[in-house]
């Protein structure tokens, strides 16, 4: 049996490998699973030797690892040098037949994929990326590559904010940079949400302090697939934006993926199928869980 490694911790209800699964089944790619392989910050040694063990394949990186694993690798992509961040883990042949692993990052293809998708064009776009974490930095990169006008840059911790403005600069120096303009929302084309706010278990909260409101015209894209309705995404709806929540994002960058580890095409459709009814199935269990503390109030 081979394996392909979602690392992270805590992994919790994770929606990828029944997204990866059913990609292997449906391409027929035999003898290969897709599994959770917990770990923690301070098993850094054993998350490195678990992917070059021959019957490892590749991995997927989550949180907590995605910015501290960049070093323990051989190798790095441009691209998850440029963003600061990996989430994908590629073994490759060297000319000595030794399997290397090489670091990618395909967040910033799903992320755009899933903006065109909806046919959303970031050339000439203003932007406001809330957060500043790796998935803001993908969502930048992706966004100063395909000649978005500005971008700015709205989080909590300041030091976060100036660290990417300072890379973004250096990469795009035509591209208008931003930190903390938060009143320049009103202007803005397109307003990402790249924190954790508003994830499950605490569905009710938004990054938008409530000062602040969505204008009508912007789109809203909320990074955050658990809850598929996030409270920011129903005030941006409820104001009349267009709204796109972060499933699609999720199945593009797992779709990518999964075509630079097996050298297939990714079947996008039974992918996204297996990722919403694996979210769908949490929503239920949520809820459940949710009950009877509200029978208590
Ligand atoms: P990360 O590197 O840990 O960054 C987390 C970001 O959230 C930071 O900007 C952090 O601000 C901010 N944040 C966390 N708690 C906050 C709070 N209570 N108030 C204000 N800001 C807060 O994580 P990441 O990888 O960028 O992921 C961020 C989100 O994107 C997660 O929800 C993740 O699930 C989602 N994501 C989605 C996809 C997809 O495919 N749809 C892909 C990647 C990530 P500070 O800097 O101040 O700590």
């Amino acid at each position: 049996m081979k394996y392909l490694y979602l690392l992270g911790y805590p992994l919790g209800h994770s929606i990828s490998p029944a997204m990866q699964n059913a990609a292997l089944r449906e391409r027929k790619i035999r003898a290969t699973r897709y599994v959770k392989n917990p770990m923690p910050p301070e098993k850094m040694r054993e998350m490195i030797l678990a992917l070059r063990a021959p019957h490892c394949l590749g991995a997927n990186v989550t949180v907590p690892h995605k910015q501290a694993i960049m070093p323990h690798l051989d190798e790095l992509t441009d691209l998850a040098r440029e963003i600061g961040a990996v989430n994908t883990i590629l073994k490759r042949a060297d000319a000595n037949g030794i399997a290397k692993l090489v670091g990618d990052n395909t967040d910033a293809y799903g992320f755009l994929q899933a903006l065109r998708v909806r046919k959303i064009r970031p050339q000439n776009a203003c932007v406001a990326i809330i957060g500043a974490g790796g998935a803001a930095a993908a969502a930048a990169y992706a966004l100063a590559q395909e000649g978005a006008r500005e971008i700015i840059l709205l989080n909590r911790t300041l030091a976060r904010s100036v660290e990417l403005a300072d890379r973004l600069n250096r990469r795009f120096p035509a591209l208008a940079l931003a930190i903390n303009d938060w009143d320049a929302l009103e202007r803005m084309h397109l307003i990402i949400n790249a924190t954790s706010v508003g994830m499950a278990p605490k569905p009710d909260e938004s990054p938008l302090p409530a000062k602040y409101t969505i204008p009508r015209s912007a789109v809203v894209f909320d990074l955050v697939y658990n809850p598929p309705a996030t409270k920011f995404l129903r005030e941006a709806q409820a104001r009349g934006a267009r709204v796109i929540g972060g499933l699609e994002m999720l199945v593009y960058q797992g779709a990518r993926a999964f075509e630079l580890w097996t050298g297939q095409r990714a079947p996008v459709r039974v992918m996204r199928d297996a990722a919403s009814k694996v979210l769908q199935d949490m929503q239920t269990l949520f809820a459940r869980e949710l009950a009877p503390s509200q029978v208590k109030r």
